[in-house]
């Protein structure tokens, strides 16, 4: 694979190519590390600081400086020496074995293919638009730490998501800056032979070439692929235009290349993953290219194909909402992949739509992206407890009769690259109570650490970072009102705004309802009466993007400008536009409280919050997604009941006061309650808990471990066994699941009979499984769980006489009389060793 995929220069070659030295530095500027490792950062800033400072893009810096500077600086001998030493550093990083190679030495996972819409990896590369890219972004960067064995699959967009202006009127406008690929730190993925990598996708009527770029990340590696090929009918030249753009049929074309093009990228690559990571549903399309290499490759028809590949397949939902999950009409997937269906993967039509519907039957019914994922996968999870929760109800209808706590959705909360949002003074405090590899491996200690640190040393950390967030955002606010044609003077008073020493509340977020972003918003002058406190003033950085569709949405933004464009709120309040990464860093590492305010449950996770934590930011926020977990009073500040209110104004209301109250009544007072040495005793103690015990907990380093030994190790070791010897294994898991559906219908209960003594129910059924083998199901007597805890499930075993042949169909169990005898009842569920029930098999039989 080595060479294949070594890093190549693009064709249009800048012309200092040929400067001694230059190689080296290309091999830095190119790889993403830079976003989270900063020991490159001097030599950029070396060869360009203007640039540096404003697109943080070495590769960038590297195009653009003039031969004679490199020339110069490369002649320097203290320079080169630095360069050839960072660049061994990064070799050296890159073979080191990491926390994976050290703790499974004799692994069956040589492979996870992660596959996802979007990555935010650094605002160099810009093809995310929020939440979901930044979890896939830092799951890769984890991964690169821990050396665990991941290659990421997505899409360049042309013009990756949509960039905001806001305009005199203080409406949003949406731009689209074009993503020249020569600018991007990415390059063409390559052939031995040096020829480009291009594949070939059918669509109906006519075919489409996808070129490959390749993306590194520290030592994971990203490709991309994207149509812009000059060998394409223009029409579908632009199918990778934009993200999330365009209507449902763009959609569809783009999760078409991303999952069938995305598979196939790999097979050209000689690349066979054990383990597929579906990142959202987006994806899903993925599992049928994949049981279609099973097949051609074993001579396997496409249910045992897909009955050895599902085991490999991991698919994590992102939606806390029915009408979130992507679905299609019928006619779309009938149009661009019923020739698929039957001529590659010999199913019908029918069969295939099947697979995306809650009733096959249903001609009408669209086709549902998750339900596909859900078919399609070994192991399903939503991405925080409440989550996992909220999707056993939303998949529910998948697995009829059965109780929704045994919906087969577990969860698994992600959390934020901590060496990626930190700041450097961060970085450095952390280094010097838990040390350099904190990241690396696993972070047990991590929390003791931090409890040593002292009072005046978080504080001072705290004073420092507060002014240069203010520095930062009067510097934004700045060029922003310049771009956008603001009076000289309202220029100017940009450069005065906010106060380094006020307290500084964050909003950024995706202006969406569900979110809603004007919650604070809700009594305008009792937050101006917050605001301007003459002893205790307080201030707001607001920052974030509606959709372009989202006319509600756009509404909320321009509520905030209205309300900030007057005289009195304005020192007090900046609304910075354009909410992208980089801004975000610099809000995380700075503000004192992180708002956030969603609807629960419609927030399946969240992770701006977590970003604050290892700045020492406190949160504010919503018992919603990640905080329902992770709030306890002394790390933070929690809105609502815990309980689901959808959207009813009046409780919007309510917990709009609530908001007003817990920022007048504990948060203000708790910032400006100083000591004699100044310093907000109480409020440091509740930064530090927040650091200590949340940091580690919400790392993705916590989040890439646990999804390797939950999800990937087993997920590896379960698609091996099926797939060896041309899919045995597979084809055993076909005819048993073929067994049962005939007889399935057949099968009663007749007598159940229980026997009360003192501590135990003893439950005796008959069973009539009409020649069914036993061995292939389970009878369990079964009570739902009561006040919060789990459902009880005990297995009936077949009476077995003492004088030989078991009696025919006569099960019994007992359970404990704790509970009353009726709230049990008996019921028969499929059973195959191996085979995760309900997800891959779902029958049920109750007694009653
Ligand atoms: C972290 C981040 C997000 C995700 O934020 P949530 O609102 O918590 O989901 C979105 N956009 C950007 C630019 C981010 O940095």
């Amino acid at each position: 694979m080595s060479e294949q995929t070594r890093i190549s220069h693009p064709k249009e070659l800048p012309l200092s190519t040929d400067v001694e030295g230059f190689d080296s530095l290309a091999e830095l500027a190119l790889d993403l590390r830079s976003s989270w490792n900063h020991t490159t950062d001097q030599v950029w800033r070396q060869l360009d600081p203007v640039l540096w400072e404003l697109t943080q893009n070495p590769w960038v810096v590297l195009q653009t400086v003039s031969r004679e500077k490199l020339q110069r600086d490369l002649a320097d001998p203290a320079f080169r020496k630095n360069v050839e030493y960072l660049v061994q550093a990064r070799r050296d990083a890159a073979e080191a074995p990491a926390w994976f190679q050290q703790a499974y030495p004799q692994s069956p996972l040589s492979c996870v293919a992660y596959f996802s819409m979007e990555f935010m990896l650094s605002e160099a590369l810009p093809i995310y638009s929020g939440g979901l890219g930044n979890v896939a972004g830092d799951q890769l960067k984890a991964a690169s730490d821990l050396g665990v064995p991941v290659i990421g699959v997505g899409l360049l967009y042309q013009q990756g998501y949509f960039r905001q202006v806001i305009d005199k009127d203080g409406a949003q406008q949406a731009l689209f800056p074009y993503n020249d690929p020569g600018q991007l730190p990415i390059t063409p993925l390559r052939q031995a032979n040096g020829e480009w990598l291009r594949l070939e996708i059918d669509l109906p009527g006519y075919s489409v070439w996808l070129r490959a770029w390749q993306v590194q990340v520290g030592r994971v590696k990203l490709y991309l692929l994207d149509s812009n090929d000059a060998a394409n009918y223009p029409a579908h030249r632009g199918i990778t235009s934009e993200l999330y753009g365009g209507g449902p049929e763009l959609r569809l074309k783009q999760e078409l290349l991303l999952g069938i093009g995305g598979w196939r990228l790999l097979a050209a690559l000689g690349i066979q993953p054990e383990v597929c990571h579906l990142n959202e549903g987006h994806a899903a399309f993925a599992v049928l290219e994949r049981a279609l290499s099973f097949m051609e490759e074993n001579a396997q028809p496409f249910e045992v194909a897909l009955a050895v590949t599902r085991a490999g397949n991991l698919f994590t939902t992102h939606t806390a909402v029915a009408a979130g999950f992507d679905r299609f009409v019928p006619a779309l997937i009938e149009q661009y992949l019923g020739g698929y269906a039957e001529q590659k993967l010999g199913i019908t039509l029918h069969d295939l739509l099947a697979l995306g519907r809650q009733n096959p039957n249903d001609t009408s019914e669209p086709f549902n992206m998750a339900y596909l994922a859900i078919r399609g996968s070994g192991a399903v999870n939503g991405v925080s407890r409440l989550h996992g929760k909220v999707s056993r109800h939303l998949f529910e209808p998948l697995f009829p009769r059965w109780p929704v706590d045994e919906v087969p959705v577990e969860y698994l909360t992600n959390g934020v690259h901590m060496p990626t949002w930190d700041s450097a003074p961060a970085d450095e405090l952390w280094t010097e109570v838990c040390g350099k590899n904190r990241w690396l491996g696993e972070t047990d200690t991590l929390e003791q650490d931090m409890r040593r640190v002292s009072d005046a040393r978080l504080w001072q950390f705290r004073i420092a970072a507060s002014k240069s967030l203010v520095g930062y955002a009067r510097e934004r606010l700045f060029r922003q009102l310049t771009a956008s044609g603001a009076s000289p003077e309202a220029v100017d008073e940009a450069k005065q705004l906010l106060d380094p020493n006020a307290l500084t509340l964050g909003f950024a977020r995706r202006f969406a309802t569900y979110k809603r972003p004007n919650l604070l918003l809700h009594n305008p002058a009792r937050l101006l009466r917050l605001l301007v406190n003459p002893e205790r003033p307080v201030q707001l950085i607001i920052a974030g993007k509606a959709h372009p569709e989202d006319r509600a949405g756009q509404a909320l933004i321009h509520e905030w400008i209205n309300f900030i464009r007057q005289p009195d709120t304005r020192p007090h309040i900046v609304f910075l536009s354009d909410y992208d990464m980089l801004l975000t860093e610099h809000l995380v590492q700075g503000v004192d409280v992180w708002i956030n305010t969603p609807r629960r449950p419609w927030e399946a996770c969240g992770t701006s919050g977590m970003k604050v934590l290892v700045n020492g930011g406190i949160n504010l926020s919503e018992l919603d997604g990640w905080w329902a977990e992770a709030y306890t009073p002394e790390v933070g500040w929690a809105l609502g009941d815990g309980q689901e209110h959808d959207d009813d104004p009046a409780w919007d209301a309510s917990e709009a006061e609530a908001l007003y109250d817990l920022l007048e009544r504990e948060v203000i007072p708790e910032f400006y309650t100083r000591d004699e040495q100044g310093i907000p005793t109480a409020w440091v103690a509740r930064m530090r808990e927040s650091m200590a015990r949340l940091t580690p907990r919400f790392s993705t380093n916590r989040a890439v471990r646990e999804y390797t030994e939950q999800q990937y190790l087993p997920a590896a070791a379960t698609y091996r066994e099926r797939a060896a010897d041309k899919g045995a294994v597979g084809r055993t898991i076909v005819d048993w699941e073929h067994a049962l559906k005939d007889k399935w219908v057949t099968l009663r209960f007749g007598d159940v009979k229980v026997q009360t003594n003192a501590a135990q129910h003893i439950f005796e059924a008959e069973v009539y499984l009409n020649d069914l083998d036993p061995n292939v199901v389970r009878v369990e007597v079964y009570a739902d769980g009561v006040n919060g805890n789990s459902p009880i499930r005990q297995e009936m075993m077949r009476v077995q006489p003492p004088d030989g042949a078991p009696l025919e169909g006569i099960y019994r169990a007992s359970v404990s009389a704790t509970r009353l005898a009726t709230d049990y009842t008996v019921r028969i569920i499929p059973h195959c060793n191996g085979v995760a029930v309900p997800l891959e098999v779902n029958p049920i039989l109750w007694q009653r």
